[in-house]
């Protein structure tokens, strides 16, 4: 489980993004974190994350724990190896390497050979079009092909919890439905996920329950189900009336 107590992220000193929130996302679920542009959400995973501080970002109060251990003073490194993956916003493959190649920087964590072997089968048996790509140039991929190399590179890690900023960003809509059906299948083999995304639908479809961010506070939070009928949340971010 991972849990945020009121935490508050402030960048060089100044900048106050993240104003003092709480999210809880239990074990086995898929938590939605939704709201506009500059609401705070990439800030919330980066503090969790820790790659805040390479941005000069703090959490100046609050906690962040997961499974039982305080995170919100932990490097990088150690943030991995408790568990949690961040797939960064904007698809950061090795744009010349190959798609087997951007998989094995995600295997750096394993022991051995043999570890790092078993994880590439296993995420190409669950990708079976990445499997089919494996020898090609990432960089001349599809942005939806793309973001399968980020996810499975994710996945690489073996990790219980992946955390994934804006996945649906800039793809096709049925490559949106691509790249969700295999987070779908990541949530049905186990792994709890945490999903940033302005595409409320398709993030509420996946999710058991979501947050909405405003300007560095959360404004509601629900069941997913209760959120696609909230009034506001069907006419400020479904469109609907
Ligand atoms: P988006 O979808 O546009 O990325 P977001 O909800 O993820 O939106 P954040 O990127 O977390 O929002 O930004 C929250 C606030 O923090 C914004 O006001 C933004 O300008 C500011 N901010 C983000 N990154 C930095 C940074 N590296 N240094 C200073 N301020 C930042």
């Amino acid at each position: 489980m991972l849990e945020l107590n009121n935490v508050e992220v402030i960048y060089s000193d100044v900048i106050l993004a993240v104003k003092g929130i709480s999210l809880a996302v239990p074990d086995g679920k898929c938590v939605a974190l939704l709201g506009g542009n500059g609401a705070g959400k990439s800030t919330t995973l980066k503090a969790i994350s820790g790659i805040i501080r390479v941005e000069d970002g703090r959490v100046t109060s609050g906690n962040i724990n997961f499974d039982g251990k305080r995170i919100d003073k932990a490097d990088p490194t150690e943030v991995v190896r408790s568990g949690i993956i961040h797939v960064m916003e904007g698809r950061r493959v090795l744009r010349h390497l190959t798609v087997e190649q951007n998989l094995l920087v995600g295997g750096h964590m394993e022991s051995s050979g043999r570890d790092v072997r078993k994880r590439l089968d296993s995420v190409y048996d669950r990708i079976r079009r990445l499997a089919a790509l494996k020898d090609r140039i990432t960089g001349y991929l599809s942005g939806g092909e793309q973001q399968m190399v980020v996810i499975g590179r994710a996945m690489m890690a073996n990790p219980k919890l992946i955390m994934i900023d804006e996945p649906s960003l800039g793809l096709a809509p049925l490559m949106i439905d691509e790249v969700f059906e295999l987070l779908k299948d990541l949530k049905a083999s186990g792994t709890t996920l945490l999903i940033v995304e302005q595409n409320t639908r398709v993030a509420l479809e996946i999710a058991d329950y979501g947050y909405v961010m405003e300007n560095g506070r959360i404004v509601l939070e629900g069941a997913a189900e209760e959120l696609r009928n909230n009034e506001d949340v069907r006419e400020f971010y479904l469109g609907l009336d």
